[in-house]
Parts: structure tokens; sequence; C-alpha cells
């Protein structure tokens, strides 16, 4: 019997998987595409920024050292309007902190997790697939697909990371609500003829978000909304002409746009699960919350999940207690829905204020940029948000470890 099996290894079932590794728990994780290799998606060729407040949990996780030599920090972000005055700058100094933020490539945080994840006494199952779950009183059943051959395990409580479509989730009958925003997001790597001074560009365009995001190696990374209609002709166009229409889109702030590596595309919605817990499954990252990447929440809202679920089973290890008791998953989903409720407004508003083509809306975000930038409440909201700080925190959010 397991106390805690993760089903799913991308970049929030491994998080967790390390968060309960310092506990004395049995926990086994299950990835169905080869964890480690290069062909899981999950740690493809994106980037990620991570708040000030996911540094603090990777910290108490015993995997910061590793990361920060690989991540690029970020100074200050600025948020622009195309075609309307007003800009908001938040500066790190500002806010006393060392960076708001720090943007590192999905690929290498798969490495750290891999690399830390081998050493540990958790046990990955990969390549093996979750294809049924079955719930009993005092324990779930789940049956994978392992090469061929099938096998069960039980475990105290399953912990579902299997993404955005989330087989599993179905299968518990957990509905979902969906929006589809009708844009897909472009995200390539870019460089320009002048350093990369930290400084993270969030700017607003009449078809959609453009961000651009400090890298190492004098890189930016490109996150590109366009509507759904437009995207596959500014996929077809050439490096030359992509860059062209970047530059004409992002304008001169940063330099000229030199080079561009490979562009891949992906579509956005908004999903959100009904209930996050049900029986003794917890959902969690984008099988329970998948966002629009326009503010960079959807990795740090779930790693608040990781921190909070993990200080709970860290003190169920400290009693010898039931990791899947019905009263710990029931303080769990209340805990949580504040943030939920926050952060989904949060996105959602923004990309939905700032994907039109209406002049008076134009209009009212600039003055809204300006507002936020002179009024002192709306740019803490919006400093808070960035930096994933702002709620009650659990320990791994504080940067401490877990002890059990
Ligand atoms: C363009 C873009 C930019 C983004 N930028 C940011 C950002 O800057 N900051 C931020 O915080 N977030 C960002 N996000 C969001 C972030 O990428 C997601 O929150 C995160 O990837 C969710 O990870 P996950 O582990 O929940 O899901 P996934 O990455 O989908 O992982 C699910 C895993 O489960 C496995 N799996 C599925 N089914 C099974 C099964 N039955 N059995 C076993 N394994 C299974 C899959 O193989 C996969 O590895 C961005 C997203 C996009 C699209």
């Amino acid at each position: 019997m397991w106390d805690v099996v993760i089903v799913g290894g991308g970049m929030v079932g491994a998080s967790l998987a390390l968060a309960l590794q310092p506990l004395q728990l049995k926990v086994a994780l299950i990835e169905a595409v080869a964890f480690g290799s290069r062909s899981q998606p999950a740690y493809d060729d994106r980037s990620v920024a991570l708040s000030y407040g996911s540094s603090l949990i990777y910290q108490g996780m015993g995997i910061w050292q590793q990361l920060k030599t690989q991540v690029a920090p970020i100074k200050q972000i600025h948020v622009s309007d195309r075609g309307y005055f007003g800009a908001t700058r938040i500066k790190a100094e500002q806010e006393s902190v060392p960076a708001l933020g720090y943007v590192v490539e999905n690929r290498v945080l798969g490495q750290v997790f891999f690399d830390a994840l081998a050493v540990g006494q958790l046990e990955i199952i990969s390549p093996a697939t979750v294809y049924e779950l079955e719930q009993k009183p005092d324990y779930v059943e789940v049956k994978i697909e392992r090469q061929g051959l099938v096998d069960s395990l039980q475990s105290k409580l399953l912990v579902i990371a299997d993404g955005a479509k989330s087989p599993l989730r179905e299968q518990l009958g957990i509905e979902v609500k969906e929006r589809d925003y009708q844009q897909t997001a472009i995200i390539a790597n870019v460089s320009t003829d002048q350093p990369v001074q930290g400084i993270a560009y969030e700017r607003f365009t009449s078809s959609g978000p453009l961000a651009l995001l400090p890298l190492t190696q004098e890189r930016y990374s490109l996150v590109w909304t366009h509507k759904t209609t437009e995207v596959e002709a500014s996929l077809n166009l050439s490096e030359t002409e992509f860059l062209q229409k970047l530059q004409q889109t992002f304008g001169y702030r940063q330099g000229r746009f030199i080079k561009i590596g490979k562009r891949s595309s992906y579509p956005l919605s908004l999903v959100k699960a009904a209930a996050e817990v049900q029986g003794r499954a917890v959902l969690i990252g984008n099988a329970s919350h998948t966002l629009h990447p326009v503010a960079g929440q959807g990795l740090n809202l779930a790693l608040r999940d990781v921190a909070a679920l993990s200080d709970l089973l860290a003190m169920q290890a400290q009693q010898h207690s039931d990791c899947g008791a019905a009263e710990v998953l029931a303080v769990y989903q209340a805990a949580r829905q504040a943030d939920y409720r926050r952060v989904i407004a949060y996105t959602d508003s923004l990309v939905r204020l700032f994907s039109t083509d209406s002049t008076l809306l134009g209009h009212a975000r600039a003055g809204g940029l300006l507002a936020v930038d002179r009024i002192a409440p709306l740019r803490k909201l919006l400093t808070q948000q960035s930096m994933g700080l702002g709620l009650r925190q659990a320990r791994l959010a504080r940067g401490l470890a877990l002890r059990s």
C-alpha cells in the first residue's frame, strides 16, 4: 500500500514528488512518457516565469542552488499597450527583493527535477500509463499499463497531475468549465542587438498580449498571443518576415530583433474543474486549473497547491495518519479557494480587457495602466500577483524545508 501515488511527472507532479521526498512516506510517481527523456512534452522548449514566491518554494525543496545558476532574474516588469499612452513599471529594488521573478527553460527545470528525484527513495514508474481508477473506502486502486503489461497499485491518496485534458478527471466524473479564448500562443527564443538587462516586457496588442521575458545567454523568451485564425499565417512567415512583424508590434525599446529559434504554438483556454477533491483523489496543476499564460500564473498557482498539500501531508506523516483522510483533503480544498478565485479573476480579466480592438476599451485600459502606476493599492495588487505573494503561506512557500 502506497501513501501517495502521483499520476503525471510534468512540472507540477514532479514538484510535488520533490516536496514529499524528505517525508517518511511511501510515494510513487507514474509518468506516461519516459521520465527524463527529451521527448517528454512537459519539458519542451518553452520557458516559465517563476514568481519570487515560487523561487522560495524551490528553495524549501532544496533545488534552488542547482536552479539559480540557470535562471534569468526579472529585475523590472514593463507593461504597455500598443497604440495607447500609458505604461507601468514594477522594480525589484522598490519591492526590496533581489528579483521579481526568474525565467527558466522547461527543459532545464526538467533536468533539475530528474537529477534530484534520482537520488531519493521515491519510486518512479515510467513509462507507464494509468488507465483506470477505483475509489474504495480506505484506498484508491489504479490500473497501470507498463510496456504492454498491466499492473495495479493501491494508495491512500491519489494525486492527479495528468494535465489539462486529464482523462482521470473525466473518469471521476468531475465536470469542467472551459472558455476557449480563440487565441494561440506562438513561443520562440529571440535575441536583439542590445544586452538583456533583466526587464520583462508585457505588451498588449489588438490580437492579444505579447510577452518578452529575459533568458540566459542574451536571449528572450517570446510568448506572442495571436487570434487563432491568424496564427498559421504567422507560423508560415520566413524568419526575417516574422522578426519584422515582431519588431513592428513590439517597437524598438529593446533594440533590433536579430535572431529567432524554433517557433511552436499552443492553443489557449481557461479550464476550471468543478471540484479539486473527490474521495481520496486530488486534482492539481493543469488538471484542476489551466490558465492563459498572459500573466505567467499557471505553474506558480500550482506550486502553491503543492506547498499547501505537502504541508498537510507532512503533518499526517508525523502523526502516522491517513494521507487520504477526508478531513485533510477538505482542509486542503477549502484553503486553496481564495487563491484560485483571485488568480483566475486576475488572469481572465487581463485577457478580456486587453484582447479587444475597441477604441473605447483601449482608452479605458490605457487609463487603467496609468491608474495602476499612480494608485498604490492597485499597484500593490499587480506587484504581489506578479511576485506570487500575498496570502497566508505554507512552510515551503516561506522557503522552509518540510520535516516528518
Ligand atoms: C505558452 C505557455 C507559457 C506559459 N508560461 C508560464 C509562466 O511563465 N509561468 C507560469 O507559472 N506558468 C506558465 N505556463 C503554464 C504552465 O506551463 C503550466 O501550468 C504547467 O505546465 C502545468 O503542468 P502540469 O504538470 O500540471 O501538466 P502537464 O505539463 O500537462 O503534465 C502532465 C503530465 O502527465 C502525464 N500523463 C498524462 N496522462 C497520464 C496518465 N494517464 N498516466 C501517466 N501519466 C500521464 C503527461 O505525459 C505529462 O507529462 C505557461 C503555459 C503555456 C502554454
